[in-house]
């Protein structure tokens, strides 16, 4: 006897999709479908439906169809299906990651019925009025760019801040939308540079949908609705915007590759960036990435002839690009991180009505508590870090787990009361500066800060408006903001990075640094940058002075080929946690042990995490590296689905993260 056996990816830790009986429901793959699992109601996906003469199991039936014709298109199916099995991931949970939350749900009191469609506007006259000829630089680009055959190609512009690549997407973009075909735009962040989306609006009008974590769960699901009905001409998203259904899909564009938000860092760790290429490649259309400070992998890939690459050296338009210069801190008198030539720096362009912005990389007001008389440091108690002083709220903070405890008036151990805080944090930064320039608005702007919602668009306008005079900001700053009146930035202290484990740590200072250094001279004053350091003569800094990210990049790539690290090898991280000591290191003991030692593949470790004890919990790591990356994908593919059933796997908490960005 013949049977129908559906086959259903759910949202649950399965490696392979589940059997379920059709009924008599018309079904293809692609559909949402409600199916019971265990003593629940989930929704799935249908990934196939087969004939079978299998009835020896015995199989549930599916509970409904929620599409009505209108399932998850094959093409993106089958993307998901290349990144489950990319990233080690069970399908079901990666199609989760793909959906937004509102088609993850089960229909409630009301199905509700989509309002009808109303059409994006495509660009609008007056919108082309705003094209702006491109400059010399920008047209060799363009000609280059217009020239392509088509298809499938990745074309990387490295373009300084300023220097006009978001001008080119915008004429991509427009010769894409003009073919009738849809573009995708990923950015890592919306909520903190709305000026993308801004200058997309007004090139293009309503025509603009946007994508990311910020909006509700009904706008969400209404973009995604929007795109699959091929509503939308270009949509510019986060992350996740990778999965959107794009049926006319015909150009993506990754503005800041190189940034780490485009890598997922918990559950289904996948880089937006990767998938969009693959994605692009699948669908035979071209893919523009563009930063200032590109990826050491994406340069790698210029220079293995996969990617075609460009160069934009000028700022459009009257302003320069600034030098930097290092500031000698040692033997200096330092005011809460601050020195007399920088202070005195400040003071110069202050008085010349500029902005000045302090880069500090770090919140609170000091990441450590020290006591003077014995040197104990106020440690978390359930991780293996110091609490961070956040004076304000006089409270005591862990970065990594989030324990908050009262600022204690005596040392925990010799119960001295000559407690101080030692190192520098925005908000001490901030106070000093206020007590320096009592005359002029002083902000701080990082994500303590930013949690108030509408805080940091009133910020952003105040700092445009230019009564904010001096920024003291985090990261969160350095990233796309184009501020015509800032004309010095100061970087409290670049030397972090120099004394790293993590061998990403000086690819990202120089990314870092000449990010903020992009943030000065934007409008036609030239800009300065200071960066204060204690390693004035350490080559790598040396070598961005001189040649800038450009130069460095390439000196850390050639770092990178003798170390056999990225991009000239390939990474697996395996990560293991428990509440007992040496649960997790076990654990990856045996995972190891499960690794034939023939297979070109280097076991690292396992080995305790870098920071070991974190929330209360044990952790180990176990890296696998390999220069053939079809060899490690099968051995993971092996590997992977069967350590659920390790001994000992239910008492720790594991992850594989695939090409891992911090280990
Ligand atoms: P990037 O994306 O490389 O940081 P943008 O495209 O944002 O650079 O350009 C930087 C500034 O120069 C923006 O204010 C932009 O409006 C302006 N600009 C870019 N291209 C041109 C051009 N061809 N003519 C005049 N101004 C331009
Ligand atoms: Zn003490
Ligand atoms: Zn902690």
């Amino acid at each position: 006897m013949t049977e129908h056996r559906v086959k259903v990816a759910v949202p649950a830790p399965f490696f392979h999709a589940l059997d379920y009986l059709p009924g008599d429901l018309e079904l293809v793959p692609g559909m949402r479908v409600q199916v019971p699992l265990g003593r629940r109601q989930v929704v799935g996906v249908v990934t196939a439906v087969e004939r079978t003469i299998d009835d020896e199991i015995r199989c549930r039936p599916i509970t409904a169809v929620l599409d009505n014709g209108a399932p998850l298109p094959a093409d993106l199916l089958s993307l998901c299906n290349w990144a489950a099995d990319y990233y080690c991931h069970p399908l079901g949970e990666v199609l989760a990651a793909a959906l937004p939350a509102g088609l993850r749900k089960l229909p409630g009191k009301a199905i509700r019925r989509r309002k009808s469609p109303k059409a994006l506007r495509s660009p609008s006259s007056a919108g082309e009025a705003l094209q702006r000829a491109p400059t010399p630089e920008q047209a060799v680009v363009l000609d280059a760019l217009a020239g392509q055959p088509p298809g499938f190609g990745v074309d990387l512009i490295e373009g300084v801040t300023g220097s006009g690549k978001t001008e080119i997407y915008l004429h991509r973009v427009q010769a894409a939308i003009e073919a009738q075909g849809q573009a995708l735009v990923l950015t890592p962040e919306i909520g903190l540079t709305p000026q993308l989306v801004e200058r997309f609006r007004q090139r293009f009008g309503d025509g603009v949908a946007v994508f990311h974590s910020g909006m509700t769960e009904r706008a969400r699901t209404d973009t995604w609705q929007a795109c699959s009905e091929g509503r939308c001409p270009v949509v510019i998203g986060t992350r996740s915007a990778v999965f959107l259904p794009l049926p006319r899909l015909a150009l993506i564009v990754i503005d800041e590759e190189h940034d780490a938000s485009f890598k997922q860092q918990d559950g289904f760790r996948y880089s937006a960036r990767d998938i969009a290429i693959v994605r692009a490649q699948r669908a035979a259309v071209p893919v523009i990435l563009g930063s200032a400070t590109p990826s050491l992998e994406s340069l790698h890939n210029v220079a293995r002839g996969r990617y075609r690459h460009h160069r934009l050296n000028a700022r459009a338009g009257a302003a320069r690009m600034p030098q930097p210069r290092l500031l000698d801190l040692r033997n200096t008198k330092l005011r809460d991180g601050l020195s007399a030539e920088l202070i005195d720096t400040a003071s110069r362009h202050l008085a010349a009505g500029g902005q000045v912005l302090f880069f500090v990389n770090r919140r609170g007001y000091a990441p450590a508590l020290l006591c003077h008389e014995c040197g104990w440091l106020a440690p978390c108690p359930h991780c293996d870090a110091r609490l961070t002083l956040h004076r304000a709220r006089g409270r005591l903070i862990c970065h990594h787990c989030g324990s908050d405890s009262r600022v204690p008036l005596r040392c925990g151990q010799c119960s001295s009361t000559d407690l101080i805080p030692v190192g520098q944090g925005t908000e001490r930064v901030e106070d000093a500066l206020r007590a320096l320039y009592p005359d002029l608005r002083v902000e701080r702007i990082d994500s303590d800060r930013a949690r108030l919602a509408g805080e940091l668009d009133r910020l952003l306008a105040d700092i445009h408006s230019r009564d904010i005079r001096i920024l003291v900001g985090t990261q969160m700053l350095a990233k796309g903001h184009d501020f015509e009146g800032l004309t010095l930035v100061g970087v409290i202290d670049a030397d972090q990075a120099l004394y790293s484990s993590d061998f990403r740590a000086v690819e990202r200072m120089g990314q870092l640094l000449t990010q903020v250094t992009g943030r000065a001279g934007r409008g036609a004053t030239s800009g300065e940058v200071v960066v204060q350091t204690h390693q004035p003569d350490h080559p790598q800094l040396q070598r961005w002075l001189r040649d800038g990210y450009a130069g460095l990049s390439r000196e850390l790539l050639e770092e990178r080929r003798l170390m056999g690290f990225p991009p000239f090898s390939h990474l697996a991280l395996l990560r293991a946690d428990a509440l007992d000591a040496d649960a997790a290191q076990d654990f990856l003991q045996k995972v190891a042990a499960l690794i034939p030692g023939d297979r070109s593949i280097d076991k690292l470790g396992p080995v305790p995490a870098p920071m070991e004890r974190r929330a209360n919990r044990v952790r180990a790591q176990l890296l696998l590296r390999s220069q053939n990356r079809m060899g490690l994908q099968r051995l993971l593919a092996e590997l992977v689905p069967q350590l659920g059933s390790l001994p000992g796997a239910r008492r720790v908490r594991w992850s594989v993260d695939v090409d891992p960005i911090d280990l």
